[in-house]
């Protein structure tokens, strides 16, 4: 399970310009699928609205998941299904590893520690994040945008969800640590199904498909090699 389907869908912030026209695409079962296009193309839309921020209304198409269009289930059952790995990450005032643990309360601290492994952020686990400090007067460590993602990254792991929701940080990264993110991300994707707002190069060709957007509308759809060979 895990399968997503925007059947035509349409939608307007306000009754000036649409932000979506008629888009339909499906991303199938355990596959990841990346959203390109320019700024106020909308990709972050189509992530809105799988998350119910805003509801389709009748005549703008549906969304489905796993043939169930997402109006009919309970908006904390849909939440509960889907991870969300943003750009900034909220960080708490405790450890990285209690801050990994939000993401399933009740976790074993085997489990937090494996999440952490997987997402490249054990060596740091004790650590708090900048700004704050630990009982004993120690002060936290800057954590890079890379971290702080990594951070993330292992909190969805412990969730668990079947569905990914990635919205990728535009900002440079050097090279080490865009490849502990790709690592990471690649460990997370594994086995579910994700749609993911993509600026690195590497996330677009790791893609299983591309959909390309432009002004709300599909221009282009396929894997890495078809969309290469168009020319
Ligand atoms: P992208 O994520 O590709 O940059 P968006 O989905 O954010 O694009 O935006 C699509 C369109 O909707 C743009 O024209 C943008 O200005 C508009 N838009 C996005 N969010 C809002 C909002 N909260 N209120 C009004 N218009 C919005
Ligand atoms: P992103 O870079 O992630 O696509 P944006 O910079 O487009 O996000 O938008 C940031 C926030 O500003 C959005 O969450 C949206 O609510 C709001 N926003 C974007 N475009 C508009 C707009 N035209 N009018 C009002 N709010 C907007």
């Amino acid at each position: 399970n895990g399968e997503i389907e925007f059947d035509n869908v349409s939608f307007a912030y306000d009754d000036r310009t649409p932000a979506l026209k008629g888009v339909s695409f499906k991303v199938p079962t355990n596959s990841s699928v990346a959203l390109v296009g320019e700024s106020g193309a909308g990709k972050s839309t189509i992530l809105r609205l799988l998350y119910r921020f805003y509801d389709l209304k009748e005549g703008q198409g549906r969304i489905l998941i796993d043939g169930k269009d997402i109006r009919e289930v309970t908006q904390k059952s849909l939440r509960n299904a889907i991870g969300v790995v943003p750009q900034d990450s909220v960080l708490f005032n405790t450890s990285i590893k209690y801050n990994i643990g939000y993401g399933k309360f009740g976790s074993s601290d085997e489990d937090i520690e494996a999440a952490a492994k997987s997402a490249q952020m054990h060596e740091r686990i004790m650590s708090f994040p900048e700004g704050y400090e630990t009982v004993v007067g120690e002060r936290g460590v800057r954590l890079s945008g890379g971290e702080k993602q990594r951070v993330a990254i292992a909190r969805t792991l412990l969730k668990n969800p079947p569905i990914l929701l990635l919205d990728e940080a535009t900002s440079a990264l050097d090279t080490s640590t865009e490849k502990d993110i790709q690592k990471a991300l690649q460990n997370l994707m594994l086995g579910r199904s994700s749609l993911s707002i993509a600026h690195r190069l590497s996330t677009i060709a790791n893609a299983d498909i591309i959909l390309v957007l432009k002004d709300g509308q599909i221009v282009e759809q396929g894997s890495h090699k078809e969309l290469l060979a168009l020319d």
